[in-house]
């Protein structure tokens, strides 16, 4: 079966102004089918977000990208914007980081997503006001709360906005960027019982990008963690918490206070991540992995296959009385 959405060996390079290139994106493969919902996930920098702009065609002029997005068997990146702005919004819509980057502030949440609707050809005039007001009520805000300006409403009710809008064109995946940071805890959980529901009610297939593993844990069936470009582990979300076969997976998990770690030390993860504007030589990992061992300073382990549904890029996997977890 084809699938809905998968990306192939993805790359991205962003030029810098002193004539180099920082390699962000370092062959990334993922897909979704309907329904799924993959978490993205890894610390700040890691190309989350740029992944993800990539697959939506809507990378800076400094970037540049090569791989492979099919969309239901189409490659929407081989054509450049051409091929994919028939599918940009109707097939595949994002949430943008942070709601008030994604609406403008100086028109109605209403008239915002009229233009969304009629842009797209999906209706227009009344109908299109009509559509509005039932996208709002199915995020939770009163059809009367059109002409409000996004400075009108608080930070969860310009979140439930933003994901109307980007609900406008009835698309089969939905991305969703760091959808609940800058809230706080109880909007939070509104946020991600909305994203929850939406899904269920519209058969969506969600990429959620965040750095919050709980959210993953609570919205999510699959997980993809992402480090220095590339992703090092994927797999069920309960089997990177239960049983992570890459170093790092198993450091974000230790990490993160709210799974289950109540009775243990929480720990935090030492170093930083590498410099993506210079070559990398062994596993990028290595310099803040307890684990580390000989091969690890000079080869660097490739994703592969640990289990059913689950693969790591870890040589302690070539070793497995050794594997991590
Ligand atoms: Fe650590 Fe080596 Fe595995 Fe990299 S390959 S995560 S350095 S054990």
């Amino acid at each position: 079966m084809t699938a809905l959405l998968q990306v192939e060996d993805l790359h991205v390079w962003f030029d810098l102004q002193d004539g180099g290139e920082l390699h962000a994106v370092q062959g990334v493969s993922v897909g979704v089918e309907r329904g799924e919902r993959l978490g993205l996930v890894g610390e700040s920098g890691c190309g989350k977000t740029t992944t993800v702009l990539a697959l939506m065609g809507l990378l800076p002029p400094s970037a540049s990208a090569s791989g492979r997005v099919l969309l239901e068997g189409t490659d929407v990146l081989a054509g450049g914007e051409a091929s994919m702005r028939p599918h940009r919004w109707s097939d595949v819509a994002i949430v943008f980081q942070g709601a008030m980057n994604a609406l403008n502030p100086v028109r109605t949440i209403g008239s915002q997503i009229v233009e969304a609707i009629e842009l797209h050809g999906e209706a227009g005039g009344k109908a299109a006001r009509a559509q509005t007001g039932e996208l709002l009520e199915s995020v939770g805000i009163p059809a009367a709360r059109a002409s409000r300006f996004p400075h009108e409403l608080s930070g969860g009710m310009r979140q439930r906005a933003a994901i109307a809008m980007a609900l406008s064109c009835h698309p089969k995946v939905l991305i969703a960027d760091e959808p609940t940071t800058a809230l706080d805890v109880m909007v939070q959980a509104q946020i991600l019982e909305l994203l929850d529901s939406l899904c269920r009610d519209f058969g969506l297939a969600l990429i959620l990008v965040t750095h919050d593993l709980p959210v993953v844990a609570q919205l999510c069936d699959h997980g993809a963690v992402m480090y220095a470009g590339e992703i090092v582990e994927r797999g069920l979300v309960d089997t990177l918490y239960h049983a992570p076969r890459h170093p790092y997976t198993r450091l974000l998990f230790a990490a993160t206070p709210d799974l289950g770690h109540e009775t243990e030390e929480i720990v935090s993860i030492p170093g930083a991540p590498p410099r993506l504007d210079q070559p990398l030589v062994g596993c990028p990992f290595r310099p803040r992995c307890d684990s580390a061992f000989e091969p690890c300073a000079t080869s660097r382990p490739l994703l592969r296959r640990v289990a059913d549904r689950h693969a790591a890029a870890c040589h302690l996997n070539d070793r497995p009385s050794q594997a991590p977890g």
